[in-house]
Formats: structure tokens, sequence, C-alpha cells
């Protein structure tokens, strides 16, 4: 047994978080998918339940490796929004926590979370910090309702809400959300759209070494991007953001961003750029590892040093565990005879994605990806004051830290500046110039 204490190092006690929270949540979520469904009252949303893990085990919580607790907030809400946004009960504990891999996103956000992929790519954790945790809780009656009445929604999915406490007492909040691309579709571009200029750029030279790399409005303006989406599917696109925004505004959130990624059909799916390193845990107590030490899997390693582990672990692995975790392993999650397709949702009906389309509504070469992310800051104080400080050297309404009002505008009109075909907006110029 392996036991927290202060002379693990950080990335050994990453391995053992993330065990937690896998154990956790399939502990939790199994536990309110066991009851019959019902209503949901003023009470759920403001409800936790609280389960204690211990090597002992009792007739509520299952033994677990190693000490820690675990809270579950508001679970019946969640299950509620799990089934609005048609997830199969079974398949999301399934992705999980039913096979013993995770991915890990090498910190892609200044802000320090982490994020993980679930094996089969489908389900995004995010480490997320206190202040977004509570106010994800203060604002969860507001989102439950936009997403009853917006079954589209572009924000992101929330599909739950947990913390884990460990031993010596560090507490690590997480979100469970939709993985906004595909996991059978190579992603050719990624771009995080904020409409503000200002520090958005990403330096179009180092795309080389890094092709997956996101990139920013500077970029798309640079490369004068369009969203072709034809006129019936931009009005809905734009109506649905709209509506959106609407709610982002009302709840005083900003600094969120439109991701899109997109497919192109003419490269197809042959250069797989997956190479995200591969992780192991074992949430469900059997040795998946077996002597290894966890400390080895899951120290944050170089690109070389990853791509090398993760063959080297796969290798041994498969002597291992020949059929279960090989065939994990070896294939992309398509070919494991997965269902990607999202029946019913606008936005994803085109192999899971919403096709580009000319303006005489024929389809274009490219499937895009999309959705608001990161949508859980509140324009509080430290907002405020970032502001105060950059509106003195900027143009002020560039800076990406505007009043939620102003942010929301900005970014509505830039995406629907966006959404605009190379004639569109010229004929939009010739017009202003007329008036
Ligand atoms: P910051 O606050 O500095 O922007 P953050 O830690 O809050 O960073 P996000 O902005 O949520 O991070 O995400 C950072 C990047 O991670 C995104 O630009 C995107 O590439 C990827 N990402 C985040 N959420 C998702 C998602 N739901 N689906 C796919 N990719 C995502
Ligand atoms: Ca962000
Ligand atoms: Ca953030």
């Amino acid at each position: 047994r392996v036991l927290v204490g202060t002379k693990v190092d950080e990335s050994h006690a990453n391995w053992v978080t993330a065990y937690n929270m896998l154990t956790g949540i399939r502990v939790s979520v199994s536990r309110t998918n066991a009851k019959l469904d019902r209503e949901l009252t003023s009470a759920d949303f403001e409800a936790k339940q609280k389960s204690t893990f211990d090597i002992t085990g009792n007739e509520l919580v299952p033994s677990a490796k190693y000490d820690f607790k675990f809270k579950d907030y508001a679970p019946w809400v969640f299950r509620h929004l799990r089934a609005l946004f048609r997830l199969d009960p079974a398949d999301y504990l399934m992705s999980l926590t039913g096979k013993y891999i995770l991915s890990e996103l090498g910190s892609p956000g200044k802000s320090g979370s982490f994020f993980y992929f679930s094996r089969d790519y489908k389900y995004i954790i995010k480490t997320i910090h206190h202040a977004e945790h509570k106010f994800l809780r203060k604002i969860l009656m507001d989102y439950y309702t936009h997403v009853q009445n917006n079954p589209n929604t572009l924000l992101s999915q929330f599909y739950g809400l947990h913390r884990v406490k460990m031993p010596y007492g560090k507490k690590i909040h997480f979100v469970i959300m939709n993985n906004i691309f595909p996991p059978h579709r190579d992603i050719h571009t990624i771009f995080d759209l904020k409409g503000s200029t200002i520090g958005r750029d990403y330096k179009e030279e180092d795309l080389e070494k890094n092709p997956r790399a996101t990139l920013k409005d500077l970029n798309w303006l640079r490369r004068k991007q369009h969203l072709e989406l034809g006129i019936k599917k931009k009005r809905l696109f734009l109506e649905q953001l709209r509506k959106d925004v609407v709610l982002l505004k009302k709840l005083q959130i900003m600094d969120y961003s439109l991701l899109i990624g997109i497919h192109d059909l003419s490269r197809g799916n042959e250069e797989n750029l997956r190479d995200k390193t591969l992780q192991v845990f074992n949430p469900g107590g059997e040795r998946a590892s077996a002597g290894e030490p966890p400390s080895v899997l899951l120290r944050t390693p170089s690109k070389m040093e990853s791509v090398r582990k993760a063959r080297e672990l796969r290798e041994k692995i498969r002597q291992e565990r020949p059929v279960p975790i090989g065939q994990v392993l070896d294939k992309m999650p398509d070919e494991l005879g997965d269902t990607h397709s999202r029946p019913g949702f606008v936005f994803n009906q085109d192999d899971g994605g919403f096709q580009a389309t000319h303006e005489d509504n024929s389809l274009a070469e490219e499937v895009y990806y999309l959705g608001v992310i990161d949508c859980l800051t509140h324009y509080g104080l430290i907002k405020k004051i970032e502001h105060f400080w950059k509106g003195l050297s900027h143009d002020r309404s560039q800076i990406s830290a505007l009043p939620p009002e102003q942010y929301g505008d900005r970014f509505y009109n830039f995406v629907e500046g966006i959404t605009m075909s190379a004639e569109e907006a010229k004929r939009q110029t010739i017009q202003k110039e007329r008036e």
C-alpha cells in the first residue's frame, strides 16, 4: 500500500489523486444511478454527499487502495443533466472508470488546471479553483434551466462536480465535461477565440514543433479564415450563440472562448495526430501496472520521454494483460466499435460535428467541432483589478478582461463577423461606405 506522506514527489501524489478521483466517481455516480429516478427539488441544487474511503471499506463504501474523502455535489442535478445531454448512464461510468487508462493534456492553460481525458476521449476532467467550484454551485440552477430550454447549447456540458480530499488535507475540485473534439477524427487545426486581439497570438513558427497547438484570434485573422456555415446553419449557430451569451452576461461571466476544431476532410484521418501521453490508473483495484512504481508512470515527462515510456508501458501491459488492455492501447477509439454520433444535437449532426457549408448550401471540405469553454470565471475583484492595470496601457475595448456585458458583446460580434463569407464581408463594407 502506498502512503501519501511528505516524502512522495509531486507526480506520485498526482497518480494517487487520479486514482481517488476515478474511484470516487465510480462509487458516487453508481450510487445515484442505482436509485429510481425522481423529479428535482430545489434542495438538490445545494446537496452534497460525502464518502470516506479506506482500505477496509464498509457497507456503503467499498474498499479502496488509499485513504481519502470524496464529495459529490448536487448528484441528482448532474444525473438529470447527463440525461438531458443524452448520455447513457452505463457508458458514462465505463468511459470514466471501466478501463485503466486516462491520458493527460499537457497543461494547456495558464490557470494551473489539469486536464485528463477519459480513456475513450469522450470526457474531460478539469481540476478547477475553489472560486470556480463555488461559482458553478451558485449558478447551477440557472445553468440547468438554460440546458433544459436549450438542448443545443454551445456552452460546456457539465456532467459532474466533485472534490477529492487527501489525508494530509489537500482538496482538489474538478468537473467532468464534454470533450468538444471527437475521439474518432483527427483535428487538423484548433482555434481558441475570445474576440480580443491583445496577447491573442500563437507564434506560427512554433507550429512545426507543435502541430496540435491551439491558435488564437490573431492567427485566425491573419489567415483570413471564415467559419463557413451557409445560410441555414449559420442562422442556427448564431441564434444559439446569442442565447448562450445572454446567459453568460446575466451571470457576470467572462474570459470564455469559442473553441473550434477543424477536421479537413481532404486530409482525412491518416495522420493520427493523437500523440497524447498514455497514463495508467487502476480504479478497479486490480493491478494493471504491477511492479512499476506509480511515480515512474506519472511524472510529467518530456515529449520524447513520454513517447518512449508509453511504448514501453504498452509492451509491458500487453505482456501482463494480453486481451483487454492491449485492445485499448493498440487501437484508436473508433476502432473499438464505439459510436460517436450524437443524434438529435444540431451541432453534432455531421460525424459528431457541424460540416462547413457554402453559401449555395453545398457542403465544404471541413467539419467543425465547436463549443464555448472556460465559462466559470466570474467577473469578480481580480478581474476588476486586471482591467484597471491593463486599461492603463492598452485600448480598453481590446483587453480581454472587460466587464461581462462588454465582453459578451465583443465576443458575439467577433464570432458573427467570422461567420461572414468573403463576399458577404465585401458587400457589407461597400454598404457601410455608402451610408
Ligand atoms: P486559462 O484560464 O489560462 O485560459 P484554463 O486552465 O482555464 O486556462 P481552458 O481555457 O479551459 O483552460 O482550456 C485550455 C485549452 O484546453 C483550450 O484552449 C483547449 O485547447 C483545451 N480544452 C479545454 N476545454 C476543452 C474541451 N471541453 N474540449 C476540448 N478541448 C478543451
Ligand atoms: Ca481559457
Ligand atoms: Ca480559465
